[in-house]
């Protein structure tokens, strides 16, 4: 489908993008601070006491987020994500949590943490309706654990996190995000596969990827999925399953021995921008097309301007939907080539990408 068809339907109409993708997943920041600093994410050096995080008051707030939400699930959206940052630093998310829960069109409530928090709340998240949980462990090795969360991450309370959340039953299961740098925590992937057999807890191994500009991002210390895959299957053999979506973006297999399912989330070795229906929505309300976007769509304005109801879910619904329909996001696909012009020096392209505690990785 292209511009002119979309505009022709009008706002009320779910839009598609230049690239005839639909906008089916929001991503939503819900807090830009966080308890570790992962080098890859949050290093130090840069996030250290002198930063200034948003303001309180900068932040949506619960209103405005269900605002956007529920517009984005007019036009489409059926699935939310609740990332950071740690989300868990926010006050009252389960509040927000059931808020969401709550909005005609939306089938799934997610949420992305470091899992330090989630025993204090996993009560909480399950009664207000979230459906599933994705916990961040790097490494069981509590000297790479610790390099790998900046020192701030505590390995038993991440691993008690995960305990929790499997014990409470979450609809849709929980997940563990592993994030692969080679010679960092490569060969500890076996050890928490090993772990995770047999639990019903799916461990996706995530490319080291170049969100940001200051995690000094090097090809060189990628492992590619393919690599890590035929090191696992030489463990245990590994079949390949179907995408049970299109655009999933795990490629998913399981184990032979019907130990469970392990996913590889590719997106620097065979990037997936073909099927990506995801906008992410900043802690400070932007709205972003792309996890590498460079500049993304003020909707705080809007939402803090003088329209009464009606006039604002209908300027939000015009704005959503005529931004999505501009969309031609493919940044994983044109990695390559954008990273051979950044070193002949060409500087055209040298564009600061939103970092990603931000824009919700
Ligand atoms: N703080 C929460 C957490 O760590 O799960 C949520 C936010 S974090 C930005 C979301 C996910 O992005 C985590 O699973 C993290 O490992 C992943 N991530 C962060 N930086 C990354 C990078 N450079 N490459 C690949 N994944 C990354
Ligand atoms: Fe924090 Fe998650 Fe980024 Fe680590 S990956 S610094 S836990 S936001
Ligand atoms: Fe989607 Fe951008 Fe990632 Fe491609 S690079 S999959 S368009 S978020």
């Amino acid at each position: 489908m292209d511009d002119d068809h979309n505009s022709r339907l009008g706002s009320h109409v779910p839009p598609v993008d230049r690239l005839g993708r639909p906008l089916r997943d929001l991503r939503i920041s819900v807090m830009d601070r966080c308890n570790f600093r992962c080098p890859y994410c949050m290093p130090e050096a840069t996030y250290h006491e002198g930063f200034r995080f948003l303001g309180p008051k900068e932040r949506l707030d619960f209103d405005e987020i269900e605002q956007v939400a529920r517009m984005a699930a007019e036009l489409g959206v059926t699935k939310i994500r609740l990332t950071g940052g740690e989300p868990l630093l926010r006050p009252g998310l389960p509040d927000l949590v059931r808020r969401l829960c709550a909005l005609p069109g939306i089938e799934d409530v997610a949420l992305t943490t470091n899992g330090v928090l989630l025993p204090r709340f996993v009560p909480a998240l399950r009664q207000a309706g979230l459906r599933r949980v994705t916990v961040s462990l790097d490494s069981l090795d509590p000297v790479i654990f610790a390099r790998m969360s900046g020192g701030r991450g505590s390995l038993p309370a991440v691993l008690e996190g995960i305990d929790a959340a499997c014990a409470a039953g979450f609809e849709g299961g929980v997940k563990i995000n592993t994030v692969v740098q080679r010679g960092v925590n490569d060969m500890d992937v076996p050890d928490i596969l090993a772990r995770f057999r047999h639990t019903g807890v799916t461990v996706r191994l995530i490319e080291y990827m170049d969100v940001g500009n200051r995690n000094g991002w090097d090809r060189a210390d990628v492992v590619p999925s393919s690599e890590l895959r035929a090191r696992i299957a030489e463990l245990w053999p590994l079949e390949l399953l179907p995408p049970r979506y299109r655009g999933e973006v795990a490629r998913r297999y399981r184990y032979a021995d019907g130990a469970g399912e392990i996913g590889f989330v590719s997106s620097v070795s065979a990037p997936f921008c073909g099927a990506c229906s995801r906008a992410r929505l900043s802690s400070d309300g932007k709205l972003y097309t792309c996890l590498f976007a460079t500049s993304g769509t003020d909707l705080r304005a809007l939402l803090r301007g003088n329209a009464g109801d009606a006039e604002m879910d209908e300027q939000l619904r015009t704005t959503l939907s005529r931004i999505w329909r501009q969309r031609t996001d493919r940044y994983s696909e044109e990695r390559t080539r954008q990273s051979a012009l950044l070193a002949s020096g060409e500087q055209a392209v040298r564009q600061e990408k939103i970092e990603m505690h931000y824009i919700g990785g």
